[in-house]
This record gives C-alpha cells, sequence and structure tokens, in this order.
C-alpha cells in the first residue's frame, strides 16, 4: 500500500548497506517507524530528508510486516537549530518525549502541529527555550493523557491562585490551608503568575498556546514545575533530558 505524508524524523539510525531506520512523527499516520533502503547513498534528496528533525514529504510502502520509505524530499531542516548545541539537545529531548509519550496507533495531527510549531520557534530563536521546553512538556503531557487538574484546590476546591503549592506526583494544586493534607507528596509553590501559565499551556486554545509572558525568573520556575509533573508521570530515566541539562546554558 502506498501512502504519502509529510512528517518529521524523530530519529535516524543508520543500518549496513547505506540504509536507514526513521521513526516519522507523521500528520495522519501517528508514529511510523520506516526503513529508508539506501538513504545515505543518494547524496541530496533522500540522505537529508530522513536526518532527524528534517521536515519531509513522504511516500511510504507499507506491507503486512514493514514500512518503507520510497521516496522523500525534504521541506525543512531547521537549520539554526542545527548550528547551536543547546537548542539541538532540547529538540532532540522533544523528539524523545514524542517517542515515549505519543500512544501507538494515535493519528491525531496536533501532535504534529505541536513539534512543528516548537521547532519553528525554536530555530527563530526569538522565544526563551525555558518556554519552549514547558510548554512542549505540558502540552504533549496533556495530550497524551496526562492532563494535570489545575482547576481548584484537591482538598477544598477552592480557588483564589494565591499561594498554590503544585504536587507534581498526583498533578494537582493544594491552596496554602489545605497543603497540611497533601501528606507526604512534595509540594511546590507557584507564585500566580506561573500557575497561570500552567493553565494556560494545558487548556488554552492551540492558536495562543506559546503567547503569554513571564519574567526569566518565572519561566524558570515553570520550567522546573513543568519538567517534575513529567518525570513523575513518565518515571522512566531520560537520556536526551540529562543532555539537554548537561549543556544548557547558564541562568545569567
Ligand atoms: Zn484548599
Amino acid at each position: 500500500m502506498q501512502l504519502g505524508t509529510r512528517a518529521v524524523v524523530l530519529s535516524a539510525k543508520n543500518l549496513e548497506e547505506h540504509d536507514r531506520l526513521v521513526v516519522l512523527l507523521t500528520e495522519d499516520l501517528g508514529v511510523v517507524t520506516a526503513y529508508a533502503k539506501g538513504a545515505r547513498r543518494q547524496k541530496g534528496t533522500m540522505s537529508s530528508a530522513t536526518e532527524q528533525l528534517s521536515y519531509s514529504a513522504f511516500q511510504l510502502f507499507r506491507n503486512r510486516e514493514h514500512t518503507f520509505v520510497d521516496r522523500a524530499e525534504t521541506e525543512t531542516v531547521f537549520f539554526a537549530i542545527r548550528q547551536d548545541m543547546e537548542r539541538l539537545a532540547l529538540a532532540s529531548y522533544f523528539c524523545q518525549l514524542c517517542r515515549e509519550l505519543i500512544p501507538e496507533g494515535e493519528t491525531q495531527p496536533e501532535y504534529l502541529h505541536l513539534m512543528m510549531n516548537t521547532l519553528t520557534l525554536l530555530d527563530r530563536g526569538q522565544t526563551p527555550l525555558s518556554q519552549l521546553k514547558a510548554v512542549f512538556e505540558l502540552r504533549l503531557l496533556t495530550m497524551s493523557g496526562y492532563m494535570p487538574d489545575l482547576v481548584a484546590c484537591a482538598a477544598c476546591g477552592d480557588f483564589t491562585g494565591e499561594g498554590i503549592l503544585f504536587a507534581p506526583a498526583a498533578g494537582t494544586v493544594y491552596c496554602g490551608d489545605c497543603a497540611p493534607k497533601a501528606g507526604n507528596t512534595p509540594l511546590m509553590p507557584l507564585e500566580p503568575g506561573v500557575f497561570q501559565a500552567m493553565r494556560h499551556i494545558i487548556y488554552s486554545d492551540f492558536g495562543k498556546l506559546f503567547s503569554f509572558r513571564l519574567p526569566a525568573e518565572g519561566l524558570e520556575r515553570l520550567a522546573a514545575a513543568s519538567e517534575a509533573y513529567l518525570l513523575a508521570q513518565v518515571e522512566r530515566v531520560l537520556p536526551a533530558l540529562d543532555f539537554y541539562k548537561t549543556i544548557k546554558a547558564p541562568i545569567l
């Protein structure tokens, strides 16, 4: 069966005989693993189109067991990301999260849209990396079945937005009065701006997803809360995240 689609290459592993095994985040077929035969032999189109992070138009062939790349043409390679170690490490982490979190057989195009919007902003270099990281993590978690409940205090149902504490393990919030009821669960205090930003990322329309501002300090706290929540849900070591942290530029 022949299938045409567009996709971001989440990973590309070189095999023998100039072949390559790619994992694609497609617009309408979900996450697809495919063999690109001779991908590294043909200089030009197939080679760059099947590298990690390339966004390309694919012609796929699928039999009962495997999927093969018949043709691939690059649409964008995110050149600026590839030139910058820190941004490249963050983009690789986004690729890993897609592979970890997007359920098998899930064909919603929103996953590719989220990835493309995030990579486009990362490539432009105008948006703080901590903001892109937090938005991508929280929105991807929300879409893939791990939506935190940030509506109101988990104990009393009250919501004022003041003195809110976040419980990353449960993905819930407590007001200051109810904090003792959280038991031994670690809690992170969230200033109102950071709490609002988290709610925005989870509940806002897709088109407005990235349109919020926080001062640098708030962004770092947002990123910390988001990462703590992600790690509590995923419960796995994420090598690409560890690598990103080792080369992340120090906060000035
Ligand atoms: Zn309460």
